[in-house]
């Protein structure tokens, strides 16, 4: 308990001195605890440390926590791999998914959030790396998704979020998180309420600070947080 309380004094701090490094206010920073392989009751200890957002990479796993934590007023985004047939499930639970990255997942959001009434947020996922993960749209195909994206009614596109790969070092990862700002400026200018569409996703628990430096709005830490995941 006071490990995960001193974790994320911690965190926020460094949140805190990276805005002030780069002029942002604290507050645009949203800070997203992700909590894969996390037992229910650690997550509820982080929870009383002052956690309020959680990420989760894969739906059955994120449902069996929701219902043991279903006491407490949280948000949870969704970040992992999303396939189509789990897509159903995430509607319901989730407030965020945070990797859109194909037409036909998010025809599929939708169809499915229209049917419950709702208009889903989401973020478009980008590959800037290339290697590393085959998650993520590629830059130049980014445009044409998010015009078709855009057109749904059950979908709202609230900005884009990247995985990079892990790098030693910190200022090879920077051009990463700056194309990702600087993709998400090209959207907001053919956008028709840009003022919707301002989230950046980026950084983890060993980058976030470049992130924000880089103008992050949400990070996602999770070791940072509750320590190493088992391999
Ligand atoms: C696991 C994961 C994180 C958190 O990684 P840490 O290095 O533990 O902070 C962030 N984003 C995504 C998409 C992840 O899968």
């Amino acid at each position: 308990m006071e490990t995960i309380r001193a974790n994320l004094q911690r965190v926020q701090d460094r949140i805190r001195n990276a805005c002030l490094r780069s002029g942002r206010d604290p507050a645009s920073v949203r800070l997203i605890a992700v909590s894969k392989t996390v037992a229910p009751e650690r997550i509820r200890q982080g929870v009383a440390a002052g956690l309020k957002v959680l990420g989760e990479n894969y739906v059955q796993e994120a449902l069996r926590k929701m219902d043991s934590l279903a006491d407490l007023d949280l948000e949870w985004h969704f970040i992992g791999h999303l396939q189509t047939n789990k897509v159903k499930h995430a509607i319901a639970r989730f407030h965020w998914i945070q990797t859109v990255d194909r037409v036909k997942l998010a025809r599929e959001i939708d169809r499915r959030a229209s049917s419950l009434g709702k208009r889903m947020p989401v973020l478009l996922q980008v590959r800037l790396g290339g290697e590393e993960t085959k998650a993520g749209v590629d830059p130049e195909e980014l445009p044409k998704l998010y015009d078709e994206v855009s057109r749904m009614d059950g979908v709202e596109v609230r900005g884009l979020m990247t995985l990079p790969p892990y790098l030693e070092d910190l200022e090879a990862v920077r051009p990463h998180f700056s194309g990702l700002r600087r993709l998400l400026q090209m959207l907001r200018d053919r956008a028709s309420d840009p003022d919707r569409l301002t989230e950046l996703s980026m950084g983890m628990s060993h980058d976030f600070e470049v992130a924000v430096e880089e103008g992050a709005t949400m990070v996602r830490v999770g070791t940072a947080l509750f320590g190493a995941r088992p391999q």
